[in-house]
């Protein structure tokens, strides 16, 4: 039987209940990355409508957005922008304040990671209240990368992140949603 990439998407990702947390349903990618199949239709799914785009560089967000992000980056023949939790990166960095759907925290991202007038696809597994995609792509902003757009595995849309980053006028691209948080 011909199984949709919905379908092994949605069946390669593993729900755990009231984790990290009571009342979150954590989407666990790593069986998703586990499996070859499912690894690479996300990754083709979410390259395929930037072929011919010219995209400079791919910036992923600690730390399941790297791994994405970099097979991202390699099938576009793009660089790699890794966005960090602070502290973490060695040299001159812009930093920025976001809000987490379980709290707050600070990112950043090397002040030489782009150049103005670059052509950015942002990367995450996930998008919740959008929180997290809203800082890095101010960072990005700010050093003056053009945000192509902003790529998910998955999104919850009562969270409303998808709309927040479409507001910032940010295109989302994601490839299933799930109610609830
Ligand atoms: P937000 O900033 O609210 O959009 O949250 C997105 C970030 O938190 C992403 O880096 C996700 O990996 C993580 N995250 C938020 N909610 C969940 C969830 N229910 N399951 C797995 N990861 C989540």
């Amino acid at each position: 039987m011909h199984t949709t990439l919905h379908d092994t998407l949605v069946s390669a990702i593993r729900n755990i209940p009231d984790y990290p947390k009571p009342g979150i349903m954590f989407r666990d990618i790593t069986t998703l990355l586990g499996n070859a199949r499912a690894f690479r239709r996300a990754i083709d799914e979410l390259v395929h409508p930037y072929a011919g785009a010219k995209i400079d560089k791919i910036a992923g967000i600690e730390a399941r957005g790297f791994i994405l992000g970099g097979a991202i980056a390699h099938q576009m023949s793009a660089g790699f922008i890794p966005i960090r939790k602070k502290g973490k990166l060695p040299h001159e960095t812009v930093r920025v304040a976001y809000s987490l759907e379980y709290g707050l925290d600070e990112m950043e991202m090397h002040k030489d990671a782009v150049a103005p007038g670059e052509k950015v696809i942002l990367v995450d597994d996930l998008i919740a209240t959008g929180g997290t995609a809203e800082g890095a792509a101010k960072l990005l902003r700010q050093m003056g990368a053009e945000i192509v757009a902003a790529c998910f595995v998955i999104d919850l849309p009562e969270l409303g992140g998808r709309a927040k980053l479409e507001a910032l006028g940010v295109p989302v691209r994601t490839l299933v949603a799930f109610e609830g948080h």
